[in-house]
């Protein structure tokens, strides 16, 4: 779950084991999850709030729906990706805490926003817009400077927008139709339409969304999935998104899949195919292999 932009908020505190804490009555409970026979084991300490809590961890790991029961057939890197990828779990998150992990990792990398997410959870009791916005824009800066202090005064901006609309106002939102949400997503402070079509993947489970950035764009490329010209304007980041998604809806909730492949083999300057799981089935692997023998 390196890249999910809900599992941002999970650290790895052993061989396949991660933990996080989650926040029912602003008072933290450590939650920790690991692979075992037969599928995942959640433990944690608490008896006034299991069955919230129950609900809160069911709801964030989808009830078990996995990368192996999805639909990926239409391309061989496709299948590739879901036979590597087929125990995983694609993750949800609350609506807030996602927009705020979103914003937290627009072009950071995934470690500096873990360090930076726990102690800022921490710090409001959990993250709801209101006991953001209640936290001072100082204490906020200090917690988020990792990040860049910017971070701050547009995640306190938002979080006070979201605060005059009502406790449960942002959720409802989020929830409507998928043109006024991601409208409304769109004229927040710092949320653009790859932060937004972030959000609305991993929330709202979009189907006809695919958040584009340049990384996404040379990997899908380097597969033969999209043809385009290498830049990231508007129009070449339509063609992607929807060259994606004519292999299928699927592809709006799996772009982690290929963001992890561009963060661990396939980098802008020089693609390392011989250590990728997706060579053999790879239009630009298979262009070069002579060059690289
Ligand atoms: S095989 Fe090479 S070019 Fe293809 S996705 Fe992997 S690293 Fe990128």
């Amino acid at each position: 779950m390196k890249l999910q932009i809900p599992a941002l908020a999970w650290h790895l505190v052993g061989v396949g084991a991660w933990q996080r804490s989650f926040y029912p009555h602003g008072r933290g409970i450590p939650v920790r999850v690991e692979a075992g026979r037969g599928g995942l084991r959640f433990s944690f300490r608490t008896s006034a709030e299991e069955a919230l809590l129950r609900d809160v961890v069911l709801a964030t790991f989808r009830n078990g729906a996995q990368v192996g029961a999805m639909a990926l057939s239409g391309h061989p890197a496709l299948r590739a990706l879901r036979r590597h990828h087929k125990g995983m779990l694609l993750l949800a998150g609350s609506p807030f805490e996602t927009l705020v992990l979103a914003i937290l990792a627009q072009g950071r990398p995934a470690a500096t926003v873990r360090k930076v997410f726990a102690p800022l959870a921490a710090a409001c009791g959990g993250l709801t817009p209101q006991r953001l916005s209640a936290l001072p824009l100082p204490r906020l800066t200090e917690l988020v400077r990792p990040l860049g202090e910017v971070k701050a005064s547009r995640l306190h901006a938002t979080a006070a927008i979201l605060t005059r609309r009502g406790a449960t106002a942002f959720d409802r939102l989020i929830a409507s139709s998928n043109s006024s949400a991601l409208s409304y997503l769109l004229s927040l402070p710092g949320v653009g339409i790859h932060t937004a079509a972030i959000v609305m993947t991993h929330i709202n489970d979009v189907s006809d969304l695919v958040p584009v950035d340049q990384h996404l764009m040379r990997v899908a490329h380097r597969l033969g999935l999209t043809e385009h010209d290498g830049r990231l304007t508007k129009p070449g980041s339509r063609q992607v998104a929807a060259d994606l998604l004519a292999y299928g809806p699927e592809l709006a909730r799996v772009h982690p899949l290929l963001q992890e492949v561009a963060n661990d083999t396939c980098t802008a300057s020089t693609p390392d195919c011989r250590r990728c799981f997706l060579a053999p089935s790879c239009r630009y692997a298979m262009d070069t292999a002579g060059s690289r023998v």
